[in-house]
């Protein structure tokens, strides 16, 4: 059989499983009003939680960046790739999370493969939350250390793991999602700091969805929680609106970090304008307090608003809301129906998440307006009826 005919055969079992993906055109800026394939629509599944994607003085970063600097980096940061905007992201990032040094990447997918599989290896026992997100089990898996899953959120199964394998390993890492990426729950962060140090592991958190998003000044949920990760990671593309992502954690752990993680060290560096964005927007994110609280105003709304109606919401205050379905072809149904009435929203199914808990993932963002809001659960209202 021809490749060709066996992918389009793997194809084919997706699309009857209801599991197959295709991709939807933006044709303007990211913000609450788009043009999809044509068509304008409110977004409601981007995580521009702070609506920052289109902001005019990242914008001005970029331009300056771009003719300061020019377009490419062309070579990774260890041969000729370091430039001034990466040392700078790399400063006001660490400051932001309060952490002594920073080492940027072009992606939290490559910060996660690359900070996992450096600092934990053959032999130390790595402890993860059972719903955390791919880019951090692709990092554990690459480490080789043996990896034991904990129940999602449960310190108690961590605790008993720990009780029975800790002594079996020279180094043991907890692991985790700082702010869940499909559910929006927050990890029990000051639990887990606890267990660690009680078992003498470090603590490594990825806070993908909460920097800029929870905390004083955005700087994340552990900030929340009054925790101290042995290892913070963050990512650009989400409340910061650009892209790529950074370590941050003790100044020998990232100078190990620029020897040894593959990801950084085989990789060309991030353009200059993007790493110029990223300085820009660290600063941003630290004084928008006005937008962190009208998000929170969103989502309590949207969760609210939806339970009144019937949905099965959690009763939380993040901004991703997870409106489960089960099924994933009723899940794409749904989400087909809401985008013909001008709603674009996002079904989430395996292997995202778990079998059987296909959901709407809703994100409402400082972008939106009220009535953007009130317009949604409208929409809702109808699908009910
Ligand atoms: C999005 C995400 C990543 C990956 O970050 P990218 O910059 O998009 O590669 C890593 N971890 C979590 C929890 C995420 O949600």
């Amino acid at each position: 059989m021809s490749l060709n005919q066996e992918a389009r055969d793997a194809l084919k079992d997706l699309e009857e499983a209801g599991l197959l993906r295709t991709t939807r055109e933006i044709q303007t800026p990211q913000g609450a009003e788009v043009v999809i394939d044509g068509q304008p629509a409110l977004l409601f599944c981007s995580n521009d939680y702070l609506g920052l994607a289109n902001h005019p003085r990242l914008i001005q970063a970029a331009h300056e960046a771009l003719n300061r600097y020019g377009v490419g980096a062309a070579a990774s940061r260890l041969i000729s790739g370091t430039m001034t905007p990466h040392r700078e992201a790399e400063q006001n990032l660490a400051a932001l999370v309060g952490q002594p040094s920073a080492i940027l990447y072009s992606s939290g997918y490559a910060a996660n493969v690359g900070t996992l599989s450096t600092l934990a290896r053959p032999g130390d026992l790595i402890l993860s939350d059972a719903l955390n997100h791919a880019s951090l089990i692709d990092g554990c898996r690459l480490s080789r250390a043996r990896i034991e899953v904990y129940r999602h959120a449960d310190p108690e199964h961590l605790r008993a793991l720990l009780d029975e394998k800790r002594s079996a390993h020279p180094r043991a890492f907890v692991v985790t999602d700082g702010l869940f990426s499909m559910d929006g729950d927050r990890a029990p962060l000051a639990s887990l700091r606890e267990i660690a140090d009680r078992y003498d592991a470090s603590l490594i958190v990825d806070e993908a969805h909460s920097l800029g998003v929870l905390g004083e000044g955005g700087s994340g949920a552990c900030a929340e929680a009054g925790v101290r990760p042995d290892v913070f990671i963050g990512t650009l593309g989400k409340a910061f609106g650009c892209a790529g992502a950074f370590a941050a954690a003790g100044p020998a752990v990232i100078d190990l970090l620029r020897n040894r993680a593959r990801s950084f060290v085989f990789s060309t560096a991030p353009p200059p304008a993007t790493a110029a964005v990223a300085a820009a927007a660290a600063e941003l994110v630290r004084g928008a307090d006005d937008r962190r609280a009208r998000l929170r105003r969103h989502s309590l709304r949207l969760r609210a608003g939806l339970r009144e109606l019937g949905y099965q919401v959690p009763d939380d205050d993040t901004p991703i809301v997870p409106v489960m379905i089960g099924d994933p072809r009723q899940t794409m149904r749904i989400s087909n129906d809401l985008l013909e009435s001008g709603f674009f929203v996002h079904g989430i199914r395996p292997p995202t998440v778990p079998e059987g808990t296909s959901r709407l993932r809703l994100v409402p963002t400082a972008g939106h307006e009220d009535d953007h809001i009130e317009r949604l659960l409208e929409a809702f209202a109808r699908l009910r009826r």
